[in-house]
């Protein structure tokens, strides 16, 4: 009889996850914040056959080279820009995803950037703390309309069309790319106007990133691409770090023609550190968040299950429901 599989799970996780990754198998849990980079766990890496892994996991060919056993990666994440698909697909690697689970919390989070951005919430909440706020004034903290103004969606699909329904109740016009186009109905449901990745950024009031990132993506927002926007519009990231050039927002932000930004995500985030362009940290009209745009309590649990739910399946009739393509 074939003994049970060793399963990695990179760091504890919510909810009944791990119960239902022990149905499929031997578990050994990794530490939080250290995850697959663990040397306990890689000393002894030979035998494990799949691993449960945070965004914050670099799976890449150096690491698959120490797990010769290892037949598939469950990413507790829908993005998968911390796993090499190319390197994983030359060693038969099954890699999954979390897909939808995460869509309606992350567009929550990325229009609350959005709103607090255009509006000025958290320089208003820093003047109030700070005793900056001495009674009404006609001219505080004037910010850009939200209400019909034009949002500027990249990448339009799940996250991307949760944002054009949220945009819709704000009364908002909505424009969006990405390579392939929304059948015309689907469009006039969500209100959304198909236009090129050039006019997207030159006539949207408010960008919002919600691409995957990949070679075609990283560094999308660049300097050129900032300097086509409109005098006095927004950018809002809660996609990946990587596909804005930080240092370039920076200057777009000082020098215009970029009246605010909120970002939830950064281009140098590793487990343990990250580091923020020093400009940028400096920028008073950016909102930040801590990479939080799918942690509400039942999403963070449905990320976990549903990773387990993939783990399992595989293990059960190696036919997962959410197999990432390469
Ligand atoms: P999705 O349903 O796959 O949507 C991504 C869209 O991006 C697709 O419709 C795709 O359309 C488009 N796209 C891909 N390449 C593109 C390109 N080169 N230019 C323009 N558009 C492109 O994924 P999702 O579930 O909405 O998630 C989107 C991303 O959000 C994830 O990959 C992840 O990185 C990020 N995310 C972040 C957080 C967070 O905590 N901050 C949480 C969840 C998700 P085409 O293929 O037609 O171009």
């Amino acid at each position: 009889m074939r003994s049970e599989p060793r399963i990695f799970v990179s760091s504890p996780l919510p909810g009944r996850a791990i119960e239902q990754i022990q149905e499929a198998g031997n578990v050994v849990l990794g530490k939080s914040g250290v995850g697959v980079r663990d040397e306990e766990f890689l000393e002894e890496g030979a035998s494990f056959e799949a691993l449960v892994t945070l965004l914050t996991d670099r799976v890449d060919a150096a690491l698959l080279e120490r797990l010769p056993a290892l037949r598939l990666v469950a990413n507790v994440a829908v993005g998968t820009d911390n796993i090499d698909l190319a390197a994983c697909a030359a060693r038969n690697v099954v890699v999954t995803n979390t897909p939808g689970v995460l869509t309606e919390a992350t567009a929550d989070l990325a229009f609350g950037l959005l709103l607090a951005a255009a509006r000025r919430i958290a320089e208003g909440d820093r003047m109030v703390r700070s005793g900056g706020f001495q009674g009404f004034r006609f001219d505080t903290l004037v910010g850009a309309p939200v209400h019909g103004s034009t949002l500027g969606i990249v990448g339009f699909g799940r996250i991307g069309q949760a944002m054009a329904r949220r945009a819709r109740g704000f009364g908002m016009h909505v424009l969006y790319t990405q390579r392939s186009r929304l059948n015309p109905n689907m469009e006039t449901a969500l209100g959304a106007t198909y236009v090129s990745m050039e006019e997207v950024f030159a006539q949207s009031d408010i960008v919002s990133l919600h691409c995957p990132l990949t070679d075609e993506t990283k560094n999308l927002v660049s300097s050129k691409r900032l300097s086509t926007m409109r005098p006095g519009s927004i950018l809002i990231n809660t996609a990946r770090g990587a596909c804005v050039d930080e240092a370039a927002l920076a200057a777009a932000l000082r020098e215009g023609p970029l009246g605010a930004a909120g970002l939830d995500v950064f281009a140098r985030e590793s487990t343990t550190s990250v580091s923020i362009d020093i400009e940028l940290l400096a920028c008073k009209n950016v909102v930040f968040t801590p990479h939080i745009a799918s942690a509400d309590l039942a999403t963070r649990v449905a990320m976990a299950e549903t990773a387990a739910k993939n783990l399992v399946a595989f293990f059960h009739d190696g036919n997962p429901p959410n197999v990432v393509r390469y």
